[in-house]
């Protein structure tokens, strides 16, 4: 099963990705993760990446559309995967289109997760406390929201298109969102 988890920053795509792969073994995939471990090793794309990141920029579309065509190529996505904050824009939902038809793999359901603005803020200063991340700041917060407005938010209309968007109300216990997920996906 192949699955996109889209929402906003601090929407809890993240947290219900593991949740389901603990519930369905099917793996997560999260750019933001691969981005930042590849920040701690002091690559080269983590020297590219890692100003954008900071600023809550998004990094450019060629660089991560490259990270998700080889990941999505390894072994273990073989059962399947949970894509968590890939695609973000319109250019890299129809590389995703082109990698996933060369590749003969159909996307099952696009889980949209809705939380309102001000719990979002909420959420990530409260995760910026405990965690610690460098982008979690109130310029970067602004600036990831407004991007998802601008950029990523055209997605739910695309994928509505293709009649594969399920909606999630992200309010509420993890375990009720968890719930929910597993109402629309199936599992
Ligand atoms: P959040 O959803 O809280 O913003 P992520 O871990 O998904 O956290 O992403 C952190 C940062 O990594 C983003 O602000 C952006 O700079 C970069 N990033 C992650 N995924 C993408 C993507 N698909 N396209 C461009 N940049 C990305």
């Amino acid at each position: 099963m192949q699955l996109i988890f889209l929402g906003p920053p601090g929407a809890g795509k993240g947290t219900q990705a593991k949740i389901f792969l603990d519930r369905a073994g099917i793996i997560q995939i999260s750019t933001g993760d691969i981005l930042r471990a590849a920040v701690a090793k002091g690559t080269e794309l983590g020297k590219q990446a890692k100003a954008f990141m900071d600023k809550g920029e998004l990094v450019p579309d060629s660089v991560v559309i490259g990270i998700i065509e080889q990941r999505i190529q390894e072994p273990d996505c073989k059962k399947g995967f949970v894509l968590d904050g890939f695609p973000r824009t319109i250019e890299q939902a129809e590389a995703l289109d082109a990698i996933l038809a060369k590749l003969n793999i159909a996307l099952d359901h696009v889980v949209n997760f809705e939380v309102p603005d001000e719990e979002l803020v909420q959420r990530l200063l409260g995760r910026a406390a405990q965690e610690g991340r460098s982008d979690d700041n109130p310029d970067s917060i602004k600036n990831r929201l407004q991007i998802f407005k601008d950029k990523t938010q055209p997605l739910i209309r695309y994928y509505e298109g293709k009649k594969i968007l399920r909606h999630i109300n992200g309010t509420g216990s993890t375990t009720e969102i968890a719930d929910k997920v597993k109402a629309v996906v199936g599992v």
